[in-house]
């Protein structure tokens, strides 16, 4: 049941709607590990029709507990009313910014996303430097602390970084002598970290002889500063990307994005940021029919899948996890499936659809134990699984998943599911 743009932000209505019936709860990620009636869909709920009918104070316990919410939608999928937790809580965040400010490392990183030029130097100097005071993996483009700080343990698998970035790394028109053109929006970790999914991407475009433009002007989406309430950072952004998608739209048939988190925001929450700008609302939906999902644009759009079947099969089990971006935001489930199945055995683990627990920037430092607990148990599933690569198409769910894993020492390796389809168009 889809909510139009008005009901979703009267949050005492949507407080009055929700008929305390529970069903969010046993599927809440925050409630799973913090067993406590606050940390959960109907507790944030009730908390934020008080707040908004000025009957709770926005004091520091508030904060902490509209904090704590993974945004993984898991409540929104399940209740009834599909009454949208995670939205309430986004706005609520920006009133908390407003009052509390933003930590300083936060504010960096937010001004880093907003230049393209300042996050190039920034990387580039992180690469030089990273080894200094980290022990690099780079087999699996990741890293590990050399000395115990605060938020960063020396068992924290962190994505290292590379020396130069995918949209760097490659001209901006990729002529594959093909008759079709696509745009790609490759996402911040896709870009700095885990390049080898937009290197992936481009060696499908062309064994199916599609054009590819890099779109080498595109800004981060902007999800990181949208789930911490930096709403002017978004605004930057968003307003940015649109303008740009709507420059060269017509030339493409569409923006592939091989990232859930990215995608979702361009599609989906640029819509709900500019619910109360008509201009912008607009033009947020004029551009998001050209937005998919990579596996989503490539499984319906083109003869991937007959050409993969046509290779050999791989001897490797995968096992796929449901971001929470791709199938509980844009239904985006089945076709990543039905592209790796034509060359991998997919073997499913007890629960794809939970949350893998990455939560979001705040989640990520000051709530890491939070983070942490929830990952042990996508972990343990995919352990369960006995699969040789665990894949799932969002950067932010591997730097979770690879987190999680190396804490129980697996083996499992993460990929991106066009890195494993390139990997078997290789042969
Ligand atoms: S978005 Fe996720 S963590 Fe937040 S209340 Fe809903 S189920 Fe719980
Ligand atoms: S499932 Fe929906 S209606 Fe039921 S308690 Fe949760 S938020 Fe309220």
């Amino acid at each position: 049941m889809q909510k139009n743009l008005d009901d979703i932000f009267d949050f005492k209505k949507l407080a009055d709607e929700c008929v305390k019936c529970g069903k969010c709860i046993p599927v809440c990620t925050i409630h799973n590990v913090n067993a406590d009636e606050v940390t959960s869909p109907r507790g944030f709920i009730d908390l934020l029709g008080a707040y908004k009918s000025g009957k709770l104070e926005l004091d520091m316990n508030a904060k902490n507990i509209f904090e704590s919410c993974f945004l993984c939608t898991a409540c929104v999928e399940t209740c009834p009313k599909s009454l949208p937790t995670d939205m309430l809580i986004e706005q609520a965040r920006a009133d908390i910014a407003q009052k509390f400010g933003i930590a300083w490392y936060k504010r960096a990183f937010f001004l880093l996303l907003r230049h393209r030029w300042l996050n190039d130097l920034a990387f580039k100097m992180g690469w030089v430097f990273q080894t200094c005071g980290f022990k690099i993996r780079a087999d699996i483009d990741s890293m590990t602390s050399r000395v115990n700080l605060p938020m960063l343990k020396v068992d924290r698998l962190l994505p290292s970084l590379r020396k130069t970035s995918f949209l760097n790394a490659h001209k901006e028109n990729i002529d594959n002598g093909g008759k079709r053109k696509v745009a790609v929006f490759i996402g911040c970790l896709g870009n700095y970290n885990y390049r080898g999914i937009g290197d992936s991407l481009l060696e499908i475009l062309e064994a199916l002889e599609i054009d590819a433009f890099l779109a080498k002007d595109q800004k981060c989406c902007g999800a990181p500063a949208y789930f911490t309430g930096d709403f002017a950072t978004v605004e930057h952004n968003a307003k940015h990307n649109i303008e740009y998608f709507e420059k060269f739209g017509d030339d493409i048939e569409a923006i592939i994005v091989p990232e859930a988190t990215c995608s979702a925001m361009l599609k989906i929450d640029y819509e709900h940021f500019f619910h109360d700008n008509p201009e912008w609302l607009a033009r947020a939906r004029a551009v998001k029919d050209k937005i998919f999902m990579a596996t989503e644009w490539l499984e319906h759009h083109t003869h991937l899948r007959e050409l993969l079947a046509s290779k050999h099969k791989k001897t490797q089990i995968v096992t796929y996890h449901d971001p929470c971006h791709a199938k509980k935001m844009q239904g985006v489930h089945k076709e990543p499936r039905s592209l790796i199945s034509q060359c991998y055995e997919i073997v499913e683990m007890s629960d794809s659809n939970v949350c893998c627990g990455f939560g979001g920037i705040t989640m990520q430092s000051e709530k890491y134990h939070l983070a942490k607990a929830a990952g042990e148990t996508k972990a343990n599933m995919i352990e369960k699984t006995k699969a040789d690569v665990v894949s799932a198409e969002c950067s932010a769910c591997r730097m979770q998943i690879n987190a999680s894993m190396n804490y129980k020492e697996m083996k499992t390796e993460f990929k991106n599911p066009i890195e494993l389809i390139a990997e078997a168009l290789r042969g």
